[in-house]
């Protein structure tokens, strides 16, 4: 069949095997070869045998690839993919996963993964076995889950996140991913329960069962470590970020890493705004990210997913001890992002928007570039108008 690309609501609907392989085996390529004064070289202590929940997209994905092919790590992934049909794409992370999988065997690294619900009891038990069977034990448990939906496995309740504002409608500029004219965006506040349910899905209650579940199996590894991604950004995206639903489950997630912290060294990584399948559907942030790309990219100083992993393995959590971390405990990979200079820029810029004018300053391109990346779209040397199969990666 002939894959197009389909993008309805900044939703992908659809996903190239042949750029899903490009995309994976650059990132492959860049920690095989790390490039620039930016980036340090790979510490010796490096995690063996490592687990990640979500990692066959965004953060988990360059996680696990940094991991096996940064640090010659064994690695397993857990995460939620739709299978290809003969007429039918799979999931990005689907191929993804085939094709790193691919590499991993091609350089003698074990690599498996488990595919299915990873907040359900069932899967947490398969993961278990098979980290028992292969592994014995884990040395890093990273956590990068982002979902729409979590069906708590104790009382078969479905809860669903939201990504709003909290207590009064939040009004803000925005942009689409495929048009540059600046619209007036506003969100209504949330109700009580679907705060209450943003938390259920996005928060630390899911992180918290794997961990005690792997620690009850006595399957974490001396001096084990576990890691979870949280967002802080901007003032302009607080209402319906920080200050939002989303916000006040990542406060929870926060807070988990201390309590698992009676267990193992756990801890929450604050990431850089990235365009990501999770992130593009956030009101406002496309905009911001517009921005933001513009200002940082500029600046030479613009990250993907790979390199603020990189820098997250090589100068915080394997780095030596203590762990570099904010007052509150909490690894900062978006310090970059957060640079007051650049963060000036990125306002300045916000000031010069108008509803039904063209994006000032931005680069809404870049961004829309990164987004067709990560679904395999937007590769020169790809000929998007050739039968391929959507089962074959
Ligand atoms: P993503 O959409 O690229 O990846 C999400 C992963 O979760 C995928 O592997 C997906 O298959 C998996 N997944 C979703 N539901 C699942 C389920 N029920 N069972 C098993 N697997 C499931 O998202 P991302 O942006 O890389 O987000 C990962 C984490 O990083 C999130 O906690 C997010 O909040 C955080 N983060 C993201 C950004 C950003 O700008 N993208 C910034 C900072 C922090």
């Amino acid at each position: 069949m002939v894959i197009t690309r389909k993008v309805l609501r900044n939703v992908s609907l659809t996903a190239h095997p042949l750029g899903c392989r490009r995309h994976v085996e650059d990132q492959i390529a860049w920690v095989k070869n790390p490039k620039g004064s930016l980036y340090s070289p790979a510490p010796n202590r490096m995690p063996a045998r490592v687990l990640v929940i979500g990692g066959s997209t965004g953060y988990g994905l360059s996680s696990r690839i940094v991991a096996a092919f940064g640090g010659g790590a064994d690695t397993i992934n857990v995460s939620f993919e739709r299978e290809p049909g003969e007429k039918k794409t799979a999931t990005p992370g689907w191929y993804n996963t085939k094709v790193f999988e691919e590499h991993a065997r091609k350089s003698n690294l074990r690599a498996f993964s488990v595919f299915g619900d990873a907040f359900s009891d069932e899967v947490k038990e398969e993961t278990a076995d098979l980290i028992e069977k292969e592994f014995g034990q884990v040395d890093l448990i990273v956590y990068s889950l982002a979902s729409p939906v979590r069906i708590d496995p104790r009382t078969g309740a479905t809860y669903r996140s939201v990504l709003k504002p909290i207590g009064k409608p939040y009004s803000a500029l925005s942009v689409n991913l495929d048009d540059p004219t600046i619209t007036k965006e506003t969100i209504e506040p949330a109700t009580v329960e679907q705060t209450e349910e943003t938390v259920k899905v996005m928060g630390g209650e899911d992180w918290k069962l794997w961990i005690d579940l792997l620690d009850r199996r006595n399957l974490l590894a001396e001096g084990a470590v576990t890691v979870a991604f949280s967002y802080i950004g901007p003032e302009v995206t607080y209402p319906v970020y920080r200050e939002g639903t989303i916000g006040k489950a990542k406060e929870d997630l926060e807070k988990t890493a201390g309590v698992l912290s009676k267990t193992l060294k756990a801890y929450v990584s604050v990431n850089k705004a990235l365009v990501t399948r999770a992130s593009a559907v956030i009101p406002v942030v496309p905009l911001y990210m517009a921005l933001l790309y513009a200002v940082m990219s500029e600046q030479g100083i613009h990250e993907q997913c790979t390199e603020q992993i990189w820098r997250l393995f090589t100068d915080r959590l394997y780095a030596g001890i203590p762990v570099p971390t904010d007052k509150e405990g909490r690894i900062r990979l978006d310090d970059w992002e957060m640079d007051p200079l650049i963060q000036a820029a990125v306002q300045g810029r916000w000031d010069m928007q108008r509803e039904g004018k063209p994006l000032k300053g931005g680069n809404l391109a870049l961004v829309r570039q990164e987004y067709d990346r990560i679904h395999g779209f937007g590769y020169e040397e790809i000929d998007y108008e050739a039968d391929v199969d959507p089962r074959v990666v």
